[in-house]
């Protein structure tokens, strides 16, 4: 095979074992480095494809462990139900571990995420409760409403995704050892953003066990506080605007975020008009067809790279697929209401429907 081939991909059978049911499936997803970024910034730009996973995101990782944690507990007992509140893909996760251990799946979710989480839930048997959007601090929140739900039903969890620190044992013990294998310790750099926070603190955690000196950086959408709290930790914590984004974004410090709170290096804040550039130029250059969360965590992997400077590994998660948001980000009107068309170059926007 020549050089040139070899530059872009191996051929031959990759080496995966049988895996033990869907559950023995997940995890172990690729690592991918993207071309284009790590020649613009001089730097390896990596990214976990945790759409790769059998419910098509990161969070099939923490939806296993909430369950098996849950079962080895005690808590949770054969034929119980699964109660949990989510904008979605952890309850797509739950939604096919249920299936496959033979529990039920209630999911209270906020009515304000995607049409196509809402569906695949109801294919895959779940029964999707959807409520007002309405803060944390607000009883009717759908957190809050899961946890009565499960307090109600006989043999019945509530998955508490947001405190559960079960949530970030899955990326501590999964993940983080992941990345740090398929880089041969080699990572200078780590980002993501952060929904439960459950990704970023478990990664966080292992990776700085391995080696202190590696930056973690936590990126943040607009309408979240995660980005001012780092940056000044003494002012209250304060929200302002919103985001495209879903699945991310975050009013307060989750206990499962705590645990890296003494671990962030640096915060970066990244504007909805570079994500949904991101997410265009990454399909049309990379073939990566991924969720607006996805993109913006490729935004910040640039950014620290031109922190960090030339000859630095920069690690990332590819948290969900388009598939997912295609009613939405593939929309002309929809993208011409939240401002953002113009930031799409013209031959992308003309490939666009109404
Ligand atoms: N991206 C997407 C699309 C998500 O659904 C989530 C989880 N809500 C995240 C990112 C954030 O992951 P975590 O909960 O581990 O912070």
């Amino acid at each position: 095979m020549s050089l040139l081939i070899k530059r872009f991909y191996s051929t031959g059978i990759k080496n995966r074992a049988i895996a033990n049911g869907i559950c023995d499936a997940i995890g172990n997803t690729p690592l991918i480095r993207i071309g284009s970024l790590s020649e613009q910034t001089k730097c390896n730009i990596y990214a976990k494809a945790e759409f790769m996973n059998v419910g098509g995101s990161v969070k099939d990782r923490a939806a296993l462990y909430i369950i098996r944690k849950a079962e080895e507990e005690g808590k949770l007992k054969p034929g119980g139900t699964i109660v949990e509140g989510t904008a979605g893909n952890t309850g797509i996760g739950m939604a096919h571990i249920a299936n496959a251990l033979g529990y039920k799946c209630v999911i209270y979710m906020p009515n304000t995420q995607s049409a196509e989480k809402v569906n695949l839930l109801r294919s895959l048997g779940a029964q999707v409760k959807l409520v007002p959007a309405v803060p944390f601090e607000d009883p009717q929140n759908y957190n809050h409403q899961a946890k009565r739900e499960a307090e109600s039903l006989p043999n019945a969890i509530w998955g508490n995704q947001f405190d559960n620190v079960h949530n970030r044992l899955a990326h501590f013990e999964t993940t983080g050892p992941e990345i740090w294998q398929q880089t041969n310790g080699k990572v200078d750099g780590w980002t993501c953003s952060t929904g439960t926070g459950g990704t970023f603190a478990g990664v966080s955690m292992y990776l700085k066990q391995k080696n202190p000196k590696i930056t973690c950086a936590v990126a943040d959408p607009p309408g979240s506080v995660i980005y001012n709290y780092f940056k000044n930790p003494s002012l209250p914590l304060k929200r302002e605007g919103s985001s495209i984004t879903e699945g991310i974004g975050q009013g307060r410090i989750t206990d499962n975020l705590q645990g890296a709170v003494s671990l962030v290096d640096d915060s970066l804040f990244i504007p909805d008009s570079e994500t949904i550039q991101m997410l265009y130029r990454m399909l049309y250059q990379e073939g990566l067809f991924i969720g607006a969360s996805s993109a913006l965590n490729v935004v910040a992997a640039v950014k620290l790279a031109e922190k960090l400077g030339p000859g630095h590994n920069i690690v990332t998660v590819l948290a969900d697929s388009a598939t997912r948001y295609q009613t939405n980000l593939f929309s002309k009107n929809w993208l011409t209401n939240k401002g953002l068309l113009q930031y799409l170059p013209n031959e992308y926007q003309q490939q666009l429907n109404q």
